[in-house]
């Protein structure tokens, strides 16, 4: 049985939180995944975070209205690097979050999907646990997992792939990260999701193709995946750089079996109207006739 404790007033109704949730305590701070965009992804944890910080520092992806969740008296920090705004070095964020702490506020760390996922949530707790700073961490939903998820493509799909990888396309230098071994990812991953690949694209598609990927594999440019601003470019691994240059960030971009699977599982396309293909795999005729 759940019984409901909290009562938070927003814009237009009354939320109601479980008492199984924490206290955000003075001097902590939340790393909380503020999901890809769409603002009923967040988690009741980072809803109750939210609702009871006085503190709330933010990355650029973050929707206003999930930060519309914070009491009117919390202070809304923004950290992102986007947006033709300056950016704040990641060090510089840290020692903001390490300050608000040691001056006993509830604060939340906002960032965009999940904080461990291409997010530099890591870093930032490392910082703290350096600085003695007490935290939680609450996993968000990732842009590559519940953003493709809006354009109806499963992360993985018994037809189509048992294994997938999450990579990012642009590394700390701002080039195609080192280390990757594209000849192992391009032989040894059905599915390949992208992060931070539209600038990349040309040299991710030739190295994928060079390590023998099919230049026809079925690719998707996601961009502002589960936001009202969503588009999905379907192409092919080939044609993906040109694709992708005339893309608007953020996007991911997958590769892979997987993508076939969009002309049936596009719920929201179908909520505008598009027809849904119901085997588009043909998977599922020759399993019946078995
Ligand atoms: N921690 C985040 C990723 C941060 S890196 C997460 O777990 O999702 C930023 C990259 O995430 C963007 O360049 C893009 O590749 C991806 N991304 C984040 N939000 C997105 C969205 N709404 N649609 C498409 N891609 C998104």
């Amino acid at each position: 049985m759940v019984t409901i404790m909290t009562s938070i007033p927003t814009a237009t109704s009354t939320v109601n939180l479980p008492d199984f949730l924490p206290v955000l305590e003075p001097g902590w701070v939340w790393l909380v995944g503020a999901g890809p965009g769409d603002p009923g992804l967040l988690t009741l944890h980072a809803l109750n975070g939210l609702s009871q910080a006085d503190a709330v520092v933010f990355d650029a992806l973050v929707d206003d209205r999930i930060l519309a969740l914070a009491p009117p008296a919390a202070e809304l920090i923004h950290a992102g690097k986007r947006g033709g705004r300056p950016s704040p070095k990641q060090r510089a964020i840290s020692e903001r979050l390490i300050e608000l702490a040691r001056a006993g506020r509830k604060v939340v760390r906002l960032k965009g999907g999940d904080p461990f996922v291409f997010g530099r949530g890591g870093e930032e707790a490392l910082d703290l646990v350096q600085a003695g700073i007490p935290f939680r961490v609450v996993p968000g939903i990732t842009a590559g997992i519940g953003g493709l998820a809006y354009a109806g493509i499963p992360a993985t799909h018994r037809d189509t792939n048992s294994a997938v990888t999450f990579l990012t396309g642009h590394g700390v230098t701002g080039e195609v990260p080192d280390g990757i071994n594209w000849p192992a990812i391009a032989q040894g991953s059905p599915a390949l999701i992208i992060y931070m690949a539209l600038k990349h694209m040309p040299e991710i598609s030739r190295r994928l193709i060079e390590g023998g990927r099919s230049p026809d594999e079925p690719t998707a440019i996601v961009c502002s995946a589960a936001t009202e601003n969503q588009s999905v470019i379907e192409t092919t691994l080939a044609e993906a750089p040109s694709m992708a240059f005339n893309a608007t960030p953020p996007a991911v971009i997958a590769i892979g079996d997987i993508v076939r699977l969009r002309p049936a599982l596009d719920w929201l396309g179908a909520l505008d109207g598009k027809g849904l293909v119901s085997d588009p795999l043909n998977a599922r005729q020759e399993k019946q006739a078995v």
